[in-house]
């Protein structure tokens, strides 16, 4: 069984020889940005820095996949929103909306794939590809559709519409969604095999789990319908409370972090739904821990049942290589 074979299976629910270890959430740090010579800001625009900087973290911290780009951005600001591209350890973000006034002038870009750094991270997945060949899974990552619509908008003026004008509030998350459909098509297109989804914006700090389930559901259930690959949709903080409101999304997996605190209840939640990526934690222990607090994580994690072993969300630019090689460590030990 290859690591993409491996990853696949792991991801439907099927029998695997060993849980596969990698990162399906952010994963570019300084130290292999130092290494490759391909460092933030430009590795978000450039397509083969943007590939050097991921295939590192398959080949020297020994992850089983590949994944890029490394912000949250790349469909915001092809759909209109500015961006700030951050520093070498700072990740983009959205600094200005194109629709905060209302929803009667969306307009989607004419040709969306040709647009900002679309262009740029199609053809890092190709560049990814003839890098690792076929067996190394490439997973991509991706704005949700929540998310992005809360760029559109502003978060403030979506929350507010969520209440006081629903009608607006699902016209531009059904805009949005539309868009994800296309960029994730064109995704697997040009060589991704998974799509890694963070709609940090759904999270329950955020969105209160009846406004997931009766207003937020449905377009996440949408995009899934839409796109031709496999997708895991991850969402940040304890979403203990939406655990099977997420497993309801059409997603075959979640990702998940260390703040729900029982992974095993929460793989009984979702048992014979949605598999479950996780959920060492980014903060505590892959950023602040050493090699045998990250084996500890790891270890209970696997333990717990959790079928990708990965940070239970992006990992900070400062985590230590020697943290990503520990988290691989573990888990062949664990089989070993
Ligand atoms: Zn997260």
């Amino acid at each position: 069984m290859n690591m993409k074979e491996r990853l696949l299976k792991a991801l439907k629910g099927e029998e695997v020889d060993k849980v596969p270890v990698c990162t399906v959430t952010q994963s570019a740090i300084v130290e292999l940005m130092d290494l490759t010579g391909a460092a933030w800001p430009e590795a978000h625009t450039d397509a083969q820095k943007m590939a050097d900087l991921a295939v590192a973290s398959y080949e020297v911290c020994g992850l089983e996949g590949v994944r890029a780009p490394y912000c949250l951005t790349v469909l915001a600001e092809a759909m209109g929103c500015e961006v700030n591209m951050g520093t070498k350890n700072r990740q983009p973000s959205v600094t200005d909306h194109p629709y905060p006034k209302g929803v009667d002038n969306l307009a989607m870009p004419e040709n969306l794939l040709s647009v900002g750094r679309i262009p740029a991270v199609l053809e890092t997945m190709k560049l990814i590809r003839e890098k690792v060949g076929d067996e190394v899974p490439i997973i991509a990552g991706m704005e949700g559709p929540v998310t992005l619509a809360s760029d559109l908008a502003s978060v403030k003026k979506f929350m507010k519409w969520s209440i006081k004008a629903p009608e607006d509030f699902n016209t531009i998350l059904d805009f949005a969604c539309d868009a994800c459909i296309e960029y994730a098509n064109a995704l697997f297109d040009a060589g991704a095999d998974v799509i890694s989804v963070p709609d940090p914006v759904a999270s329950p700090d955020l969105m209160s789990p009846d406004t997931f389930d009766k207003q937020l559901k449905p377009f996440l259930q949408k995009f899934a319908d839409g796109v031709k690959g496999p997708m895991i949709l991850h969402i940040c903080g304890d979403v203990s409370p939406i655990l099977e409101m997420m497993a309801d999304c059409h997603f075959p997996s979640i990702s998940i972090e260390e703040k729900v605190k029982d992974l095993k209840g929460a793989k009984a939640k979702v048992a014979g739904k949605v598999t479950i990526c996780g959920n060492v934690s980014s903060p505590f222990v892959l950023l602040a821990g050493d090699a045998a607090t990250v084996k500890a994580a790891a270890t209970k994690a696997l333990e717990d049942g959790v079928d990708v072993l990965a940070p239970g969300c992006g990992i900070a630019p400062d985590t230590p290589v020697a943290n990503l090689k520990a988290m691989v460590e573990a888990r062949n030990e664990y089989y070993a």
